[in-house]
């Protein structure tokens, strides 16, 4: 059968794009390898969750060395967004600019914020993002306050805000893509619970792909979804210029389907496998591949947990609602960018078991998790052509070296100082919240810029529609195209994206 538009992906990408276009009336194919997450008590469950790995689904990749890694990464309907923080930040107007960093510089994009803002405002509608203008001083222009007023800080946290505004901080709320309405809790779908960052949403209260995106898409008609169907490969017409069918592995058999449209939305470290595994006689080194592009500039943030451990009792349940932006570009001290701060969800002592030595008990586990605030900190690293994906023996493998550390640490040791300062933290442990302390390989939830686009084919694979330079009929919406990090979270700018490019092929196939 042909369709109008085939979608290989349901995440913050995928999901997103089958949305925007669902009702153009286009038959549209939705091809995803993973199933529906299960709605169950293991949703909630942290030993399950943190210990178990039971939704890092994906299978091991290698690194550099040859050593095989779990991904922190799953594969299910809404991709990674089922266990998201759901943190949805814009990026800023600087970081669409060439920005020097101390350890060099971060590229332009092809396209700037403005270019962007009326789609960052629809993504945050989408997404029902909570949030309050005004307060961040590196906040982007926005023609429009949030869709929702922010989540409130509990009393530990609002404490905390008051410590670091009283010393010329400017902590503000986190934006977060969740159905809660504080004002009437009983008819709120969200709860606020203590297992949000990291966890899916047993209640489907979380605005993830899944529940906002694909479910809605599903009523219409002209939509099919196919679950556990992975794409293997993408083939060429005899010139090489279009995708003429997708070769999908489906119960074990492989099945074929044609589109006039193909739209690659698998990740950004998986879209670049299906290109590398698509290489043929016209394409030797890959789709799309004449730049040599393809899989690499491989990005994933910088990133770190901290536990400020102090005497203080902290009974926070929903604890990841604020955000302090004032080292993103630089202090007085050091004129460099330094990165991103932000609460994460509450710990607990199943979660800080993760990384405990083996002879810690549970009680003292207990204890530090009810006296401590869990932070997140995100820094830029900077693309690296050598930083990349490729295939090995059937293998996933990524090379990636850390860059432009120096910003980050600053920024680490910063906040330590600032945390002892305000009383809020005796002590302060490094916490391997989801795999690492400042994260491993592993960690590759903030993945990123293997497909970038630009205006120019010799050193980008997309164009700025999001299309291959090379072939006229295939696009990618995941989180492959970024030119630079940035150091917040990526997710609303994959999907402010995915909406531009949804209008643009609407426009194509009118
Ligand atoms: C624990 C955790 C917390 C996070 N917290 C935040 C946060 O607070 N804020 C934020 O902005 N971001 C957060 N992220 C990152 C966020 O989830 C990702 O940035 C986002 O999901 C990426 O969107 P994507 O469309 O690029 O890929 P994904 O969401 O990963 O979607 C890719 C989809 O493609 C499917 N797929 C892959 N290969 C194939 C194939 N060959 N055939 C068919 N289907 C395929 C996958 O199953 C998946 O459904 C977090 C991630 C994790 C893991
Ligand atoms: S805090 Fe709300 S959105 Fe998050 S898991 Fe709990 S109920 Fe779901």
């Amino acid at each position: 059968m042909q369709y109008d538009i085939i979608i290989i992906g349901t995440g913050a990408g995928g999901g997103t794009l089958l949305h925007t276009l669902k009702n153009s009336g286009k038959k549209i194919l939705v091809l995803e390898r993973g199933d529906f997450l299960p709605k169950e008590k293991a949703n909630w469950d942290t030993i399950e969750v943190f210990q178990k790995d039971r939704y890092h689904n994906a299978e091991e990749f290698i690194d550099d060395q040859g050593k095989e890694f779990k991904p922190g990464m799953g594969y299910w309907v809404g991709g990674n967004t089922k266990v998201y923080g759901a943190a949805l930040f814009r990026l800023r107007e600087k970081d669409f600019e060439s920005v020097q960093h101390a350890g060099g510089i971060s590229p332009e994009w092809p396209l700037k914020y403005n270019d962007l803002e009326s789609y960052y405002t629809k993504a945050e509608k989408l997404y029902n993002v909570h949030g309050k203008r005004g307060i961040d001083p590196t906040e982007p222009f926005m023609s429009e306050e949030y869709p929702f007023e922010p989540v409130n800080h509990e009393p530990v946290i609002q404490e905390l805000h008051d410590n670091l505004k009283n010393r010329g901080f400017n902590p503000f709320y986190l934006p977060l893509g969740v159905k809660l309405n504080e004002k009437d809790r009983m008819n709120s779908e969200c709860i606020r619970c203590d297992t949000c960052d990291g966890f899916p949403c047993l209640v489907h209260a979380k605005s993830d792909a899944d529940i906002n995106c694909v479910r809605p898409s599903l009523q219409n008609s002209n939509v099919t979804l196919i679950t556990g169907a992975k794409v293997t490969r993408l083939i060429t017409n005899a010139t090489g210029n279009s995708i003429e069918s997708i070769e999908v592995m489906l119960e074990n058999q492989q099945h074929y389907f044609k589109g006039d449209i193909i739209v690659a939305a698998c990740g950004a470290i998986n879209s670049a496998v299906l290109f590398l595994k698509s290489a043929n006689e016209r394409h030797p080194h890959g789709l799309a591949n004449k730049s040599g592009q393809v899989g690499r500039n491989f990005m994933k943030h910088q990133n770190a947990a901290i536990l400020a451990l102090s005497r203080k009792l902290n009974n926070t349940v929903f604890q990841k609602t604020l955000a302090v932006n004032d080292f993103y570009f630089g202090d007085d001290e050091f004129t460099y960018p330094m990165g991103h701060i932000q609460l994460l969800g509450k710990s607990n002592k199943d979660m800080l078991a993760t990384d405990a030595p083996k002879f810690a008990p549970g009680f003292i586990l207990d204890k530090m998790a009810e006296h401590s605030i869990d932070w997140w900190m995100t820094g830029e690293d900077l693309p690296d052509t050598s930083n990349r994906i490729e295939i090995n023996r059937d293998h996933v493998q990524i090379f990636y070296k850390e860059n432009n550390q120096q910003g980050f640490e600053r920024m680490m040791k910063k906040w330590k100082n600032v945390l002892e300062d305000c009383g809020v933290c005796d002590h302060i442990l490094d916490h391997k919240l989801y795999i690492g302390k400042k994260i491993p390989l592993a960690g590759v939830a903030h993945q990123c810029g293997t497909l970038r686009f630009g205006n120019d084919s010799d050193t980008s694979v997309l164009d700025i529609n999001c299309k291959t330079h090379e072939l006229d009929n295939l696009y990618v919406v995941d989180g492959s195209f970024f030119v630079s990090s940035g150091a917040v979270n990526p997710s609303l700018t994959i999907i402010a994206n995915a909406i531009r490019i949804g209008e643009h092929l609407m426009e194509r196939l009118k």
